[in-house]
């Protein structure tokens, strides 16, 4: 099969301009508003960042798919539309909502032990808000990478992580779409040590913005051109390959916001002589519908490999 290549062979001046500034534009963007928001217009912290997330994940990014594509069959709803809608109104907000409700309440005494033994709040909540976000990040993204390593290697792992792995396409709004098992594992490196650590509403609210803005470009099928941006964040280009069809590639760059434990892990994987190639699960006939989403990862046998498959 012809490897099918994007886009438009020439794109006009401003596809170049979002393909190549069109991450760090949105972000910068969406993390001001956020910030003006809480800061400036005292509106609560939780509605600041939803604001954002409205608007620049889930209006601006369908648009710049539309404008500039990676690959334009990409953005044909693949009957998965609906699918991912229940996925993200469920994992994301009410699983993510009773789990954080519940670890608050777990560890909120650790909290206060922590703070009495150390005389006070361990989270460097003097340093600038963008410092914050950046230590957050990393300190989250060191427990994201290996409960995701894991994901792919530990047979009961990969069938709930197999959801996630399972559209054939890439678009912004399979950002969500994970098992609500898997979802609670994914959380706990982004939840515990922050709330033993004391850290500070303003920076959870600053993360919330970036993790969800960056899930989304991550999905997206935004033509990106990102340069050594490609270093530190795990953007499209990496990302693709992770879906690739190819157990070899998808093997591969497991960072959620950040890109950097692949680097010193060895997992980093950025060929710049092809493009990838199918996107999805060996298994053709993984369901589709949401209801056999939550039920594939308790079939009798590995659903996500087709019927006598053997590793070589
Ligand atoms: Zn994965």
């Amino acid at each position: 099969m012809p490897l099918v290549k994007n886009t438009a062979d020439k794109i006009n001046i401003f596809q170049q301009i979002v393909t190549r500034l069109g991450f760090p534009a949105v972000m910068t963007t969406a993390l001001l508003v956020t910030w003006f928001g809480f800061t400036h217009y005292n509106i609560p912290h939780s509605l600041a960042g939803l604001l954002a997330v409205l608007l620049f994940g889930f209006i601006l990014l369908p648009i710049l798919e539309r404008f500039n594509p990676y690959r334009r069959e990409w953005n044909k709803n693949d009957g998965d539309f609906v699918t991912d809608f229940i996925h993200i109104l469920l994992v994301n907000n009410v699983v993510v909502a009773l789990e954080k409700g519940f670890l608050t309440a777990v560890l909120i005494g650790s909290t206060a032990w922590l703070a009495t033994s150390i005389g006070g709040q361990a989270w460097p909540s003097q340093w600038p808000h963008l410092a914050q976000l950046f230590l957050m990040l990393i300190i989250a993204e060191f427990g994201r990478y290996w409960i995701h390593y894991a994901a792919h290697k530990v047979p009961w792992l990969w069938r709930l992580h197999a959801v996630h792995h399972s559209p054939n396409r890439l678009y912004f709004f399979n950002a969500g779409r994970f098992h609500p098992l898997e979802k609670i594992l994914f959380q706990l490196p982004e939840v515990v040590p922050f709330i033993i650590l004391g850290t500070n509403i303003e920076t959870i609210t600053l993360y919330f913005t970036f993790n969800t803005i960056h899930g989304m470009f991550q999905h997206s099928n935004i033509k990106q051109n990102l340069g050594w941006l490609n270093y530190i964040f795990s953007l499209p280009e990496l990302h693709r390959w992770h879906h690739s069809k190819k157990i070899e590639e998808s093997d591969r760059n497991f960072g959620n916001n950040l890109i950097i434990w692949d680097i010193v892990f060895g997992t980093y994987f950025n060929p710049k002589d092809r493009e990838v190639g199918e996107i999805g699960l060996l298994n053709t006939e993984y369901p589709k519908s949401y209801m056999g989403h939550l039920k594939a990862p308790f079939a009798k046998r590995d659903i996500s490999k087709p019927i006598g498959y053997k590793k070589h």
